[in-house]
């Protein structure tokens, strides 16, 4: 028995980040970038104007009030994407609304709420005086031609991805994402609408799996049920292997198994067969076939999830090029005692986590903790880490690794 720290290290020395590829920037958002982004061009590429209103000369507005405006003749109307046909000569205005270049001869924008529109708009008077520069934005206000914009291993956000946009980068070159095939295997899983027959139940994992990928932004290829048998387990390690970046698989991972997934994946590639101090999920599997990470998960529900969590997740990451790989910690307290008996492994409690009035998280247990109780995970929305011992007292303080929003 290895601890998890040992199993999640083994496995971390064994995965890579993929090799960098330019993508669509439609595809972009959440992956990491592999080459650093320089502007090309200004943002935004011309000075223009902030807010509605006229722009002007600011000589002209001196001494400008409410009491005492300044009228001027309104030459033209300058709108986003129509540029003014001619300069601003002293003495005029512009009517020009947000985000219209500013004319040039014009040096300020008095806001629409300090003029007086007259005369059926061939006129304004203004109620305030502005000096330049008022209400513009200037070339290059945002990024500069030439600017370092962002560097090699910045995971893209949406911002990220609107200023890729600004600056006109079409594919920019990112980490892919891995793809990851899903199997189950198990003589006894049928999925609906098949009805179930004596000893059979109905596949959970491969469901639950995909949407984990799914939630982390990863593809992935559902290879469907694979039966217990020789020739079906290694058609489907094999049809991973060539489709896909890594492989999860569940069941068939335990110490008692009629073993066929051990026997096939040995034969394959170089496995190594765990027992790790946590519960649950205490078996698991890891391996390269044929160049392509396999993760073995055990195939009671709650184990495959956990084990996921724990340890493929934090693979895939690595393989997207992430920097923060490992599932996140937060403090919280027990709300009511958390109980285990010591046993040498870490126990990963399902909690409902809530905030009291301090802010502060407080959990209760979310109910069965058996590892084929996946409802209980359900009503969960993160794990309560209990190090060997006998848990915690109400009022202890706990650490949490979040599985939902809180
Ligand atoms: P195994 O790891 O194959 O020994 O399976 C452990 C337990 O998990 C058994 O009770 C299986 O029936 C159950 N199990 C295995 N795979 C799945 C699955 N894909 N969905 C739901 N339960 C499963
Ligand atoms: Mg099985």
């Amino acid at each position: 028995v290895i601890s998890l720290d040992e199993a999640r290290a083994h496995v971390l020395e064994r995965v890579a980040p993929l090799h960098p590829s330019p993508v669509p920037l439609a595809e972009a958002h959440g992956c990491v970038l592999a080459e650093p982004v320089r502007a090309p061009e200004d943002v935004p590429p011309f000075a223009n104007t902030a807010m509605d209103g006229y722009a002007v000369r600011a000589l002209d507005t001196a001494g400008a009030t409410a009491a005492t405006p300044v009228r001027l003749p309104v030459v033209a109307e300058v709108a986003a994407g129509h540029p003014a046909e001619r300069a601003l000569q002293p003495g005029e205005a512009m009517r020009i609304f947000t985000g219209a270049p500013v004319p040039a001869g014009a040096d300020a924008v008095v806001q629409v709420e300090r003029t007086e529109r007259l005369d059926g708009g061939t006129a304004v008077a203004i109620h305030a005086e502005v000096v330049p520069g008022t209400h513009l934005r200037g070339a290059g206000d945002d990024l500069r031609a030439g600017d370092d914009v962002f560097t090699a291993g910045e995971l893209l956000s949406a911002a990220h991805v609107g200023v890729l946009a600004s600056v006109g980068v079409t594919h920019p070159v990112v980490v892919p994402r891995p793809v990851v095939g899903v199997c189950s295997t198990g003589d006894e899983l049928v999925e609906a609408p098949e009805p179930l027959r004596p000893g059979q139940i109905r596949d959970s994992n491969r469901r639950t799996l995909l949407a984990l990928l799914d939630r982390a932004g990863v593809p992935g290829v559902d290879l469907g049920i694979v039966r217990d048998d020789e020739d079906a387990i290694a058609a489907a390690i094999e049809r991973g292997t060539t489709r896909c970046d890594a492989l999860v698989t569940t069941g068939g991972v335990s110490m008692g198994d009629i073993d066929l997934v051990r026997v096939v994946l040995d034969r394959l590639g170089d496995m190594r067969w765990m027992q790790i101090a946590i519960k649950p999920a205490k078996p698991f599997a890891f391996g390269v076939v044929a160049g392509t990470p396999v993760f073995g998960l055990p195939g009671n529900p709650v184990s495959s999830l956990v084990s996921f969590e724990l340890l493929a997740g934090p693979a895939l990451r690595r393989m997207a090029g992430r920097s923060r790989i490992l599932p996140v910690e937060v403090p919280a307290v027990a709300a009511e005692p958390l109980r285990r008996a010591p046993d040498g492994k870490t126990h990963f409690v399902r909690v409902v986590a809530e905030r009291d009035e301090g802010g502060r998280l407080a959990v209760r247990s979310a109910g069965g903790q058996g590892s084929h109780q996946l409802a209980a995970v359900a009503r969960a929305n993160a794990l309560a880490v209990l190090p060997d011992g006998d848990g915690a007292d109400a009022g202890h303080e706990v650490r949490l690794l979040l599985l939902a929003e809180v």
